[in-house]
């Protein structure tokens, strides 16, 4: 049984079979459902119950938006709000919740698959390959937003692992151009993917001196992640033995397995 508050719905990626349980499970119950109709699958509203108000909230301000969740709750309805990918990473969720907060309505956040990981998935790409990159940087490139200090991609990319940029395909010149200044080679690969998981799904595999050209040529301009690292390079897959993980070393030691000698 659901209750009178807001469940902020990570939606996954596309791909309606992409929702957690838990979240399937409250689009299904909720009494009344908003979401973005510009970025979320409008088939997962299809699971919602007959009486259930299923409301679209791509033209609202976010006041209004919050003038219908009090409504509903003060009502005792549970209200789904539904968010593409995982609501942690560009979601705007924490406005919401400071607007919640003060009018005292409660809220809980139910992950979901972001497109950073839906697009490495169809791409084909481990993020963190052991002993090439172990970290992986989520930002995005400085388009309206400002970026705090520090934070601009030239400081970011000095680190060479692994880039996930959000919000970015309108500024690939920009995300090139600051790459190679933080010593990224123009042969090194980008991946990118536009609507992952979605029907219409793209997959451009270039480098960063190509990326730019390859995207214009196949009409990317919205919806796409951009991944840039070592670890995105296709060639990498034929050199088996060459970038192995530890944990499946026959050698290494770990909690759930001891190791055999290394020349046994
Ligand atoms: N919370 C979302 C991100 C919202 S910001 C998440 O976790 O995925 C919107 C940006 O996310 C887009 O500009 C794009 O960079 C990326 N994005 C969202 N859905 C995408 C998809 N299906 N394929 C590729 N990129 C996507």
């Amino acid at each position: 049984m659901l209750e009178a508050k807001v469940y902020i719905v990570g939606a996954g990626p596309g791909d309606p079979d992409l929702i957690t349980v838990k979240g399937q499970k409250i689009l299904q119950e909720a009494d009344v459902l908003l979401y973005t109709d510009s970025l979320v699958n409008p088939a997962l509203m299809e699971q919602a119950k007959p009486e259930a108000a299923v409301i679209k909230t791509a033209g609202m301000h976010l006041e209004e938006i919050i003038e219908i969740i009090a409504a509903e709750v003060e009502k005792g309805h549970s209200v789904a709000r539904v968010h593409t990918g995982d609501p942690a990473v560009y979601g705007a969720i924490f406005e919401q919740m400071t607007y919640l907060k003060e009018r005292g309505i409660g809220y809980e956040i139910i992950p979901g698959v972001s497109s950073v990981f839906a697009s490495a998935a169809a791409a084909g790409i481990e993020l963190t390959i052991p002993e090439l990159t172990q970290s992986v940087i989520l930002t995005r490139a400085e388009g309206r937003t400002p970026m705090p200090e520090g934070e601009q991609l030239i400081d970011l990319a000095k680190h060479q692992c692994s880039l996930a940029l959000f919000l970015s395909a309108t500024l690939m010149k920009k995300v090139v151009r600051e790459c190679l200044a933080a010593g990224w080679k123009e042969s090194d690969a980008v991946v990118v993917v536009y609507k992952a998981t979605w029907p219409d799904q793209k997959i451009v595999r270039a480098t960063l001196g190509t990326v730019d050209e390859e995207m214009r040529k196949a009409g990317i301009r919205k919806q796409a992640m951009v991944i840039i690292s070592k670890a995105a390079d296709q060639a990498l897959l034929e050199q088996r033995g060459k970038y192995e993980s530890k944990l499946y070393d026959k050698t290494f030691t770990h909690g759930f397995r001891k190791g055999e000698p290394a020349n046994g």
